[in-house]
């Protein structure tokens, strides 16, 4: 059985609280695109965590957590977040994580490149992460990139590295930058030779999983309008963030997924730059930022979330870009606070109405067309079950299933793992 758990708008959805919930009784948990540019909070009985790399399945005994080919991975960082993981009383170790010797090892100079070009860019910056996703990412397709199976050949590391270098240097001294074989060399040492008894073949692992019937689930970063190619390019993540990458991402392409769930939150919220036709400005935007129980700052770089109303025409888009058989609705208990609740129902485009999500220059020219829908005025966070909800919360559950097209299976009305029910 192979499920997908992925983000259906700009990301922060809340996948991490999802797969924390949905993996428990999973065999793997794999992470299949991506590298520490997420930050996946998980809330359970041990604490609250931000997991950059880690799979979010890794509080759960008996779960395999895979890191798969279609990931870039910062040695150091992994490092880092293991070291915390331990300090905080959660083991890690092959029993429980494995990496793909295809996966792509992201550099120290991949993350001062990506620096060195936002300062570059000043005000026309992306936004990035500053933690080397799009230059690893791009080494990979101009075939420059190490890979952590490479790290199983010693013999021939040094030589692979001088040869990507006498490249790659042509670029970083343009910045006015300069990598060295021995200083990488010396961090591959210390960051990765450590990783080594992790590395494994993830399509041999993944495959005999499957054909032994396993519960395999596949884990997203970022969401549906943040994909290389089908989000809202350029201003997106360097990788393929959709549910269909899934088995690609992880190691097992031949793989068909048995279910796609679709996380998406109650409103909307983006991290970095971008067209986002339903932002919210000032006191309004302030309210709704600061209405949960954790503010609305990015996970991994705790950067202020832009905020605003749901967004039937992206939402609708990214549904169906996912592929989505279910939904997992986060953070409705964050609206509680409104009279009305805004949700935009189609954008207008030089003049023109569309319920269609467009791209390019017509994507940033987009206005949102604005309904009002009732709110509840009551705390629901501490609602199990359907039958607990206020009929106007109710009956904004069954707007967005009509105006996106699919049903909503979890309501998410807290961080912590608990607070969620089943719906419908
Ligand atoms: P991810 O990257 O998709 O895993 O999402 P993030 O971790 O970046 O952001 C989601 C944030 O929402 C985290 O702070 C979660 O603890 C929090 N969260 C998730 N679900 C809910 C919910 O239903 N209600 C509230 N209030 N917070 C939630």
């Amino acid at each position: 059985m192979l499920t997908a758990v992925v983000g259906i708008n700009w990301g922060d959805e809340g996948k991490g609280r999802m797969v924390d919930l949905l993996s428990e009784g999973c065999d793997v948990v794999c992470r299949y695109q991506g590298g520490n540019n997420a930050g996946h909070t998980v809330m359970n009985h041990l604490g609250k965590f931000v997991l950059n790399l880690v799979p979010c399945g890794i509080f759960h005994d008996g779960v395999m957590n895979l890191m798969g080919g279609g990931m870039v991975i910062d040695l150091e960082h992994l490092y880092g977040e293991i070291e915390g993981l331990r300090g905080r009383g959660i083991a890690i170790s092959p029993e429980n994580l494995r990496i793909s010797d295809k996966a792509f090892i992201c550099l120290p100079y991949h993350k001062l490149q990506d620096i060195l070009e936002e300062e570059r860019l000043a005000d026309k910056k992306y936004g990035s992460t500053r933690r080397g996703i799009a230059p690893v990412y791009g080494d990979k397709y101009m075939k420059k990139g190490l890979r952590l199976g490479d790290l199983l050949e010693p013999d021939t590391l040094e030589q692979k590295l001088a040869d990507i270098l006498g490249w790659k240097n042509l670029t970083l001294q343009s910045y006015g930058a300069k990598a060295e074989v021995a200083e990488i060399l010396a961090w591959l040492k210390k960051f990765g030779v450590p990783f080594v008894p992790y590395i494994i073949d993830a399509s041999a692992y993944l495959e005999d999983a499957a054909a032994e019937g396993k519960r395999i689930m596949f884990e997203a970063q970022l969401g549906t309008l943040r994909d290389i190619d089908y989000g809202i390019y350029p201003m997106t993540t360097s990788s393929n963030t959709l549910a269909a990458y899934g088995p690609i991402g992880a190691g097992v392409p031949g793989l068909r997924l048995d279910h796609v769930i679709g996380v998406m939150k109650a409103f909307s919220t983006c991290v970095g730059e971008g067209p986002f036709a339903v932002e919210m400005f000032g006191d309004e935007a302030q309210a709704l930022r600061g209405a949960g129980p954790e503010p609305e700052y990015g996970a991994a770089t705790g950067r202020p979330r832009r905020v605003g109303g749901f967004d039937a025409v992206a939402s609708r888009y990214g549904v169906r870009m996912q592929g989505v058989d279910e939904l997992a609705l986060t953070k409705l208990d964050v609206l509680s606070y409104m009279d009305k609740i805004p949700v935009c129902v189609a954008y207008e485009v030089d003049g023109e109405r569309t319920d269609r999500f467009p791209s390019g220059d017509r994507l940033r020219k987009a206005k949102p067309v604005f309904e009002y829908l009732d709110g509840w005025k009551i705390d629901i966070s501490g609602c199990r079950r359907p039958e607990d909800l206020p009929q106007a919360a109710a009956k904004y559950i069954r707007w967005i299933e009509r105006a996106v097209g699919r049903p909503v299976k979890y309501v998410s009305v807290g961080p912590a793992r608990e607070d969620y029910f089943t719906f419908g």
